[in-house]
């Protein structure tokens, strides 16, 4: 097998495939069946051929391990694949390299360690993680969103906002930090309870977890944790937490008649991403209750809750951060008739939650804007690193009405960096020509409609873009981002199963695109790659590859003929070329 010859989309569809039986045999209980089908994914070369693809072309993929060595050219990913190919037919003989500790600094002053394995550890990684994310799903809690398939940090935002949003909700939160979660997680309880079912995968996974760690020519060997920024730690963290919301839910409903006087429904909700989690109550004295059982839960992983980190407060008194958004309850009175139209008056809205990005996260905005103004003279370098960014910035932050706002809001501030930085640069030269040249009126085709606006910073341009017509380069507009608005995603979901994962497919996981014309082009294919059936979104290169002759289109069988870009993932895109050639190549001879 050839790893370059690989056809993508009949390996995805195979892999799914055994997935879903994977889950249908865990849910029956046969764990026999489990057991043949996990080793009929590890041993298949389609799934290290998916694992290689996978560890090559994400964003992390250029960053490499203590020896040094990433792939990148069709040769190196080759080797690369058969490698990883050897080990997994003869896991006994695995040995992981050692793991490249980095540090990273943290908002607070301190640093995080990252721990960094080699390309190869890396692929191992990924082939174990297709065989063992289905099982570990099965079993995941119904509001953790960190790091599952087709959940993302927004989803878990929304999903808070669902359990706080009307008046009478609970008004009680805990917020409870773990203290250094990936470093303190227990080997022994990580390795009793991981899904695998043949002792030598198991051994596997001890191997990778007492890697040894290299950092500053230090060597050791972990007694725990798991290293941040392998590609395993996210599902062993799930792993561990996995049970935590269950556990709170079923202890409340024991409580409920002693401590709140009822029976019922107890309003204890715990919202999860990774280990960051939000846990509400219905009043101070259950979460004071329920928290020496999350300790218990904790302690029994080798992991504790922070003591200064956490606190425990009402709603209407505090406003509280949670994945970098902050969150407010508000009463609204309705003497004032600006607040909330008469229209919407009804009893959901005499209170709002009010979700925004965070004033740290608003400042850090600020800085990385004026650094990147400050090291960029070239104007077009400096609109395109902006772009990318704020794009990145607005598509994660605007997801309701008020984040949306503040989002716009840093409009001014963005462009006013601009036209301080033209002044600086063309000194001498009249204000007015400066904003002729450099901030003209523009009409943008937005939401359906033309819409003329002033002041748009734009800069000629010599790189090559998907639309030749126009060789100016824009800056993004923040002014005119809105929100989405997403639909909740449904709980109780596992992606591994069809009419489930169906169901999740329809919601479209949006994620950063490179241009406003690239994202078009997505948009048009359902953000779907037609080479190999994947979403565009999934953290690959996307490249744009013309139509030039009739020939192609039939290739490709674009059902709409007048098609003429379509988007790829940039692997795609290079297999697509080399099967061009060879086809007009077999026509020559
Ligand atoms: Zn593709
Ligand atoms: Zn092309």
């Amino acid at each position: 097998m050839k790893f370059n010859q690989v056809n993508w989309k009949s390996a995805y569809e195979w892999l799914r495939k055994k997935q879903a039986l994977l889950v249908e045999a865990y849910k029956k209980g046969n764990y026999l069946k489990v057991r043949h089908l996990q080793i009929s994914i590890l041993k298949d070369f389609r799934t290290t051929a998916i694992a290689v693809r996978r560890v090559t072309t994400s964003s992390s993929s250029r960053t490499p391990g203590i020896d040094g060595v990433i792939a990148t050219t069709a040769e190196e990913r080759e080797a690369l694949a058969q490698q990883v190919y050897s080990i997994v037919r003869i896991p006994s003989i695995y040995k992981p390299s050692t793991v490249k500790r980095v540090w990273i600094p943290k908002k607070d002053g301190s640093q995080r360690p990252l721990g960094i394995p080699t390309i190869v550890d890396r692929a191992v990684q990924a082939v174990y993680l297709e065989a063992i994310d289905p099982l570990v799903e099965c079993n995941a809690c119904k509001n953790s969103f960190g790091f599952r398939k087709f959940r993302s940090a927004q989803d878990a935002v929304l999903a808070l906002r669902g359990k706080l949003i009307h008046p009478k909700a609970s008004e009680w939160i805990l917020n409870a930090d773990i203290m250094k979660c990936f470093d303190r997680i227990n080997h022994d309880f990580l390795l009793r309870s991981i899904p695998v079912y043949r002792k030598v995968d198991r051994n596997v996974l001890r191997k990778m977890l007492k890697a040894k760690i290299i950092d500053m020519s230090v060597v050791t060997t972990p007694e725990v944790g798991t290293p941040q920024g392998s590609i395993i730690s996210p599902l062993l963290c799930n792993v561990a937490l996995n049970g935590l919301e269950e556990m709170l839910k079923a202890k409340a409903i024991e409580l409920c008649k002693p401590i709140l006087g009822r029976r019922g429904n107890p309003k204890v909700h715990v919202v999860r991403y990774a280990d960051d989690f939000i846990i509400i109550g219905p009043s101070k004295k259950m979460l004071k209750v329920l928290r020496p059982h999350i300790e218990n839960f904790l302690a029994e992983r080798g992991l504790e809750i922070s003591k200064a980190k956490s606190s425990l407060f009402n709603i209407w008194e505090q406003e509280f951060e949670f994945l970098g958004f902050s969150f407010n309850k508000k009463r609204f009175n309705y003497k004032k008739r600006s607040e909330v139209s008469w229209v919407k008056r009804s009893y959901k809205s005499t209170s709002r939650i009010i979700i925004k990005p965070s004033d740290d996260n608003l400042g850090k905005l600020k800085n990385k804007i004026r650094d990147l103004i400050r090291s960029h003279t070239d104007l077009s370098t400096l609109v395109l690193k902006l772009n990318d960014y704020l794009r990145g910035w607005a598509m994660y932050f605007a997801i309701t009405g008020d984040s949306a706002e503040r989002v716009r809001g840093m409009h001014r501030f963005v462009l006013r960096q601009c036209w301080d930085k033209v002044l600086k640069l063309h000194p001498v030269t009249p204000r007015k020509t400066l904003r002729k040249r450099f901030f003209p009126r523009h009409r943008f085709y937005q939401l359906g409609r033309y819409v003329e606006r002033s002041w748009v910073f734009s800069v000629p341009t010599k790189l090559e873009r998907p639309s030749m017509s126009d060789a100016k380069l824009r800056l993004f507009n923040l002014d005119s981002v809105r929100a989405p608005g997403k639909a909740l995603i449904p709980t109780g979901l596992n992606a591994y199963e069809k009419a489930d994962r169906e169901r999740l497919e329809k919601r479209i996981l949006y994620t950063n695109f490179p241009s406003g014309t690239v994202e078009k082009i997505c948009r048009r294919q359902k953000f779907i790659c037609p080479v190999c059936g994947q979403s565009l979104s999934n953290g690959e290169n996307i490249e744009v590859h013309h139509l030039p002759s009739l020939k192609d289109s039939r290739l490709l069988a674009t059902p709409n003929a007048q098609v003429k870009t379509v988007a790829l993932h940039k692997l795609c895109h290079s297999r697509m070329h080399k099967d061009l050639q060879n086809c007009s190549e077999n026509q020559r001879f």
